[in-house]
């Protein structure tokens, strides 16, 4: 029988993320992977749980956006031996010296340029650009639209919303985003994010928690 390859996630990021393996993975038999949505179809394809899928998945492309949950379907992944299995879309462009691990999914016009590293399962959503001497951490998610300059530093588990745009670093004093940071829609971010910080509006700004 064909290798069993699995989507996991069936909402919005999942079915914008089967497309891109249809058609392309040679006899694999493509499902969906959802706890909640197991049982039916979606777009034609079956949805497993992930206790179905699990005892015969080959391997398994995580489609869920935020970072959290895709570092935990990973760690899940591991546990039961199921190796991580990316996704791009043909239009793709990568330039030189782009070193990604395993699990990363790649939208239609995504743009990667050169000398770049990108960490385990990452996520670049459609139009999005990563430029020179960019260090991408792990379970990173660049939501549509963004423009990452050179010499940037993203840590493990950040997300980037839709159109935001990173200042360069320089060489040797890179621009940081630090861990777990998100960076809101739009947002034009000209210095370092701490980790865990969310920062709005341009120049991008940390929001202010309520004591
Ligand atoms: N999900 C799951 N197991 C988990 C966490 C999430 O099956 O442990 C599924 C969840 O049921 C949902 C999908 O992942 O269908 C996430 O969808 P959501 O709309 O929250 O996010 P997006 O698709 O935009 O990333």
């Amino acid at each position: 029988m064909a290798d069993l390859l699995g989507v996991y996630g069936a909402s919005g990021c999942g079915r914008g993320i089967m497309p891109l393996l249809r058609g392309r993975e040679g006899d694999a038999r493509l499902v969906f992977v959802d706890d909640a949505l197991a049982g039916g179809m979606v777009n034609g394809l079956p949805v497993l749980d992930w206790q179905g899928f699990a005892a015969s998945g080959a391997a398994v492309c995580l489609a869920v956006a935020d970072p959290g949950t895709r570092r935990r379907l990973a760690e899940r992944a591991a546990a039961a031996g199921v190796p991580l299995h990316g996704a791009r879309h043909p239009t793709v462009v990568e330039m030189d010296d782009v070193r990604i691990a395993p699990g990363a999914c790649l939208s239609p016009y995504v743009v990667l340029t050169s000398n770049i590293s990108i960490g385990r399962a990452f996520h670049a959503n459609v139009h999005s650009v990563v430029e020179h001497d960019c260090v991408i951490g792990d379970f990173v998610t660049f939501a549509p639209g963004v423009r990452c300059n050179g010499n940037v530093h993203v840590g493990d588990g950040a997300y980037l919303g839709a159109g935001a745009t990173i200042r360069q670093g320089r060489p040797g004093a890179p621009l940081r985003i630090g861990a777990g940071a998100v960076v809101g829609m739009g947002a034009v971010v000209t210095r370092d994010v701490p980790p865990g910080a969310t920062v709005v509006g341009s120049p991008a700004r940390p929001i202010r928690r309520k004591p």
